[in-house]
């Protein structure tokens, strides 16, 4: 069978480009590597990979930089794959839009899981997508601001807005649940997964992003809204 997926390995260490490249490609993906971070991006425009799996030591930039360059413009599920365990470097990967973080070493089957858990999530989302399904269900609009789930578009008085993967799950849940209180561990344990890594403050950083986004006066959200001590409420 002709691979079909793409995956972008950009890792500085052959002996690792090797082994994963082999192991992926055992479970029918087509693994193309960099092993510089300019290499890295140039590949992530050129060919569009379906999932980029990312180191973040790399010879001539931090991962983090790549993270926060693609997500510019792409949801591409991101995988960070590294040696970096402390939890600092988790949440702020995560922040600033990874779909995952992997700690070397790993567990090749757990690597070969968490890939194609990914890869599922995003290619549903892309073949509906192509399907053109987008009736009012799939909308949700308010007050100048409108959500297409399957699309995963939103645009705030006409205007599309980019959002993040977790940016955009985020808004989306709130939004789905109008006048619900939830608080952070809650809103982690719902977006992120209870097992994620990371802490409840990446709900923060997360919510402050989105309304750096949408809202008009930061200081008076018109969308989200804080109920101190309490959690985030959506309008
Ligand atoms: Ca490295």
């Amino acid at each position: 069978m002709q691979p079909k997926v793409n995956i972008l390995f950009i890792e500085d260490e052959q002996n690792i480009l090797t082994f994963v490249t082999k192991l992926l490609y055992g479970h029918n993906y087509k693994v193309t590597t960099a092993i510089t971070g300019t290499e890295g991006l140039q590949l992530i425009n050129s060919i569009c990979p379906d999932l980029i799996l990312l180191d973040l030591g790399l010879p001539d930039m931090d991962g983090q930089t790549i993270i926060r360059q693609v997500r510019e413009w792409s949801d591409c599920p991101i995988i960070v794959i590294s040696a970096r365990t402390n939890e600092h470097e988790k949440v702020k990967a995560l922040d600033l839009g990874a779909d995952d973080y992997i700690v070397k070493p790993f567990s090749p089957s757990e690597l070969v899981a968490r890939v194609t858990a990914h890869i599922n999530r995003y290619e549903r989302l892309i073949s509906k997508n192509g399907e053109g399904i987008q009736d009012k269900n799939e909308v949700v609009e308010t007050g100048g601001l409108r959500i297409e789930k399957l699309a995963r578009r939103v645009y705030v008085d006409g205007k599309e807005i980019i959002l993040s993967n977790k940016e955009f799950d985020l808004l989306l849940f709130l939004a789905s649940n109008p006048n619900v209180v939830f608080s952070r561990d809650q809103l982690f344990d719902r977006i992120w997964g209870v097992d994620s890594f990371g802490e409840t403050s990446t709900v923060t950083v997360h919510i402050n992003k989105l309304r750096e986004k949408i809202e008009k006066d930061m200081s008076k959200p018109q969308y989200i809204e804080t109920v101190w001590g309490a959690g985030y409420r959506f309008k």
